[in-house]
């Protein structure tokens, strides 16, 4: 344990460029590397990642560790893990970062088991004890009721984060840093799966995962009729529309637009949440936004204990005027 030292990120690269949640794993990187007074180091994995070395320089690394294979073009699990495993026991980072995205919540627990070691999913907060300069790993539990703060007794300590939940830093392109080429060294055979076919989801505005505010309708709003009000003020406040299971199992709103557990997880600025129960698989997906503002008929729903602000009564009575408060003070 005691030989494992630095800090390293597996980074994500989409169209060429380092993914929001990669830069954002950066500034936390550097932070809790500039702490323990080690080397802040990223892995990227795949093809064609010359551009996106540079840009995790400029966006905080001291060092990035590329494994470029056009065997590596797609994400597959088979693949990716090998190469991080191999990387890892090279390099011995202290710590492992990765972002709670499909592939690094697949590639975590891989990888622990292959290093021997634990991983702790979806924190929302890293720190280092002052005395111990263990990783102290924040993430919610219950559904978001509550949160734990995690400390591993293995090496490296493997974390993933949640998307929005660390800033990253200022881009500075004067940023000196070294680039490693790694052989990725995969053998074809090992790889059991393929990707047959890509499809771009089309996002209409602003995509749900990126939006600072989103307006979410439950059970409660009745019907396809009621999300088109919604829509009006998510539009008017530049955000996005979402939904709770039933709301999408009815089929008033589209699958993609589910928010919780089984469904995207949100990390807006405000979110509003109409006709919402507020059980504990929904708030696993938005108790992360920073203000949340709840209509409920029920006074004894459970969003009332989440939200921070809170109207009682019949949405359809209460909606109007709300919405027309809002158009006033944003035109
Ligand atoms: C494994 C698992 C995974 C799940 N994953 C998810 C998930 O990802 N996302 C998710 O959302 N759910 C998920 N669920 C379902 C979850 O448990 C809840 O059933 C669901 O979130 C409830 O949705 P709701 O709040 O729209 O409906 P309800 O619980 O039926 O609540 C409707 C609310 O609307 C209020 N209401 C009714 N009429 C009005 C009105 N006229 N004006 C104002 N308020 C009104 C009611 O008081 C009530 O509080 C999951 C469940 C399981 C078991």
């Amino acid at each position: 344990m005691a030989e494992n030292k630095g800090i390293m990120i597996i980074g994500e690269v989409s169209e060429g460029n380092l993914s929001s949640i990669t830069t954002e794993l950066l500034g936390c990187g550097r932070k809790l590397a500039d702490e323990l007074g080690q080397e802040l180091s990223t892995v990227l994995i795949g093809s064609g990642l010359i551009d996106s070395a540079q840009e995790s320089i400029a966006y905080g690394a001291d060092k990035v560790y590329t494994v470029d294979d056009p065997l590596l073009a797609d994400y597959l699990a088979d693949s990716y893990v090998a190469v991080a495993e191999k990387v890892a026991k090279e390099v011995k980072p202290g710590i492992i970062l990765l972002g709670q995205t499909s592939s690094g919540s697949d590639i975590a627990p891989r990888l622990a088991y292959r290093l021997e070691t634990a991983a702790t999913l979806d924190c929302i907060n890293l720190e280092i004890d002052p005395d111990s300069k263990r990783l102290l790993q924040t993430k919610p539990v219950y559904g978001g009721n509550a949160q734990a703060v995690f400390v591993m007794e293995t090496d490296p300590q493997i974390v993933t984060v949640r998307a929005k939940s660390m800033t990253p830093l200022e881009k500075d392109d004067s940023r000196k840093g070294e680039v490693v080429a790694i052989e990725a060294g995969i053998d074809p055979s090992a790889i059991k799966t393929k990707v047959l076919e890509k499809v771009k989801e089309e996002v209409e505005g602003v995509k749900l995962e990126d939006a600072t505010v989103v307006v979410t309708g439950g059970r409660g709003i009745g019907g396809d009729e009621g999300f088109k009000q919604l829509e009006e003020l998510s539009k008017l406040l530049k955000g996005a529309l979402g939904a709770t299971r039933p709301a999408c199992d009815n089929g008033w709103m589209p699958e993609k637009s589910q928010v919780g557990l089984t469904g995207k997880i949100v990390t807006p600025d405000l979110y509003i949440a109409v006709g919402v129960s507020g059980a504990s698989q929904h708030m696993a997906g938005c108790s992360g936004a920073k203000t949340i503002v709840a209509i409920n008929k029920d006074p004894e729903a459970n969003i009332f204990k989440m939200a921070h602000y809170g109207i009682v009564g019949d949405w359809k009575k209460v909606f109007p005027a709300f919405r027309d408060k809002i158009k006033a003070l944003v035109s």
